[in-house]
């Protein structure tokens, strides 16, 4: 009989990290924060406040205002005034420096931000330490080089800023969303209303202080901090230009709907499936490294996140079993312990809603494998799920579940793959694992999605274009692709003499 093979978990017995916190106090909360209108703090016209958590232990943060419709009305008023009155007006390269001496004041109050974010969010500390806070003061320094340069985005055409951009942005990557929306806005010549989401809004709010530190003009960035009801009101304000979403694909209906016919422009980022296909000629170990970092990074709050394990019928059952036991390895818990490698479940909502699929899931039949794991007694957790024969028609093979939990489907072949990957309603992202540099190249060709990475995961370089197809969303952002988002192009033809104009065919 064969001998019971030990589970890494088994020979990892005996010994366990000691607790390495990182103190709250780097993150200088107030007790209340006010919305960011004109270049000050002020207090919301309806006079309420709500109060945001964090979602490691259910502990009250701080009190935010909720900002209605006659407050979106000032902010969009003091963001018109400011475009027309300075920021349109600025040479590019001053605009560039605002954005330069910005990049620098977040990287000075890198470790506030760090710690507000996984206290507001429940991120691992080493994620906002180490990933997120780096990109945000890179996005700005990026963008700040470009402020002169526009005319090199656009060769051969006239670009001009397009006003007042409504930002709506969810909670998933809080404060890199708002860096990722507001640096190409303000290079481009645009003035900004943000609105961050209900559960995550400081770091916005300590970006917009840093605004202030920065001697920005007033009325450039406007944070509008609320709910549903305040992004909607920015995108029904009719003096907003542009509206950029990054969320879910419903909400991204809602407002592509509620601009038909208007001349407001609209780029959305919305919700995704990812497969990670992995054939029997992959690098296994490095494929397991990349699913797990794909899907369990961030509680699966990602919206690329590779949430579909697509694998080849003859290593499936060698790739599983290494799965299993990279995922037992797994550290859940306080987010601002160094060695977390999972956090909390961002909120009350996501967390029901991540159980609800837990639920289906072993409803519509596939078996699930959870960790042994310990959670906190307090706050909202999950441990690493993992659902094995699963079908494709399953649930929890079609629809973004953004927690962390892979579906696992077997294929035999190539096509088999191909169709199974590309058979969801979303498009945004793709990963294969194989060393066959043929099919890498045919399957990157082939995939219904905007970004595919192949022995790799989710390493972006920020001038590469980032947006999906299908129901992914509208647009592709990043590097100069950004500047298609916050500018109109023209053609612009000067006849000083009539016999001189140029005519096309004989
Ligand atoms: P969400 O519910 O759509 O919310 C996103 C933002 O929209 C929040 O600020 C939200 O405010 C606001 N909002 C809600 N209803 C609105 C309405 N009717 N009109 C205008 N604004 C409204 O999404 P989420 O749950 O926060 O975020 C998760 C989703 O974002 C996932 O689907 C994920 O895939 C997607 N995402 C996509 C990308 C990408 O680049 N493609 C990146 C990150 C996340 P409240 O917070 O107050 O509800
Ligand atoms: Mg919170």
């Amino acid at each position: 009989m064969a001998k019971k093979r030990k589970s890494k978990l088994e020979f990892d017995k005996g010994w366990q990290y000691d607790p390495a916190p990182q103190s709250a106090e780097p993150a200088n909360l107030r007790d209340r924060y006010d919305l960011f209108i004109d270049g000050k703090f002020v207090k919301p016209a309806g006079g309420k406040y709500f109060g945001t958590s964090n979602p490691a232990n259910d502990k009250k943060l701080a009190k935010v205002a909720e900002g209605d419709k006659r407050d979106v009305a000032k902010a969009v008023r003091a963001a018109r005034k400011a475009y027309e009155g300075t920021w349109s007006r600025l040479r590019p390269a001053e605009r560039g420096k605002y954005l330069f001496r910005i990049a620098r004041i977040i990287q000075e109050r890198s470790r506030e931000l760090a710690v507000t974010e996984s206290l507001d969010g429940g991120k691992p500390i080493r994620e906002s330490r180490d990933v997120d806070l780096p990109l945000v003061a890179a996005h700005f320094f990026y963008h700040a080089g470009w402020a002169d340069k526009l005319s090199y985005a656009f060769p051969g055409r006239k670009a001009r800023s397009l006003g007042v951009a409504g930002q709506i942005i969810p909670w998933n990557f809080p404060l890199l969303m708002a860096a990722w929306k507001i640096a190409p806005a303000l290079a481009t010549g645009n003035t900004v209303v943000l609105k961050p989401a209900e559960t995550t809004p400081l770091t916005a709010l300590k970006l917009a202080e840093i605004m202030q530190d920065a001697d920005l003009p007033p009325g450039v960035v406007n944070v509008v901090t609320g709910a549903g009801a305040t992004g909607e009101a920015i995108v029904h304000h009719p003096d907003v230009d542009k509206i950029a979403f990054t969320g879910s694909t419903e909400v991204g209906k809602l407002i592509r709907k509620a601009l038909a016919g208007t001349s407001k422009r609209l780029t959305l980022e919305l919700g995704g499936k990812a497969a990670n296909v992995i054939f029997e000629d992959a690098a296994l170990d490095q494929a397991v490294e990349g699913i797990i970092n794909g899907i369990f990074f961030n509680q699966g709050h990602v919206c690329c996140a590779g949430s579909r394990l697509l694998v080849q019928e003859s290593v499936a059952d060698i790739l599983i079993r290494k799965l299993k036991d990279r995922m037992e390895t797994l550290v859940v818990g306080d987010p601002l312990d160094k060695n977390t490698d999972i956090g909390a479940i961002n909120s009350k909502d996501q967390l029901r809603k991540i159980k609800g699929y837990l639920k289906i899931g072993q409803r519509e039949g596939a078996e699930i494998f959870q960790t042994s794991c310990s959670l906190p007694k307090r706050g909202n957790w999950c441990p690493p799920t993992l659902f094995l024969n699963a079908s494709q028609s399953h649930r929890i093979s079609q629809e973004e579940i953004f927690g962390p939990v892979l579906t696992a489907i077997r294929f035999k072949g190539e096509a088999e793959a191909l169709s199974l990957a590309n058979d969801v309603r979303y498009g945004l992202a793709g990963y294969v694992w194989t060393s066959d540099v043929g099919r890498a190249h045919r399957l990157g060709r082939s995939l219904d999605a905007g970004m595919i990475w192949v022995n790799s995961e989710n390493n972006r370089h920020l001038p590469a274009p980032f947006g999906g197809m299908k129901s992914s969303g509208i647009g592709r952002d990043g590097g100069d692709y950004s500047f298609e988002f916050y500018m109109e192009t023209k053609n612009i033809c000067i006849a000083m003499d009539e016999h001189k104009v140029p005519q096309l065919g004989v």
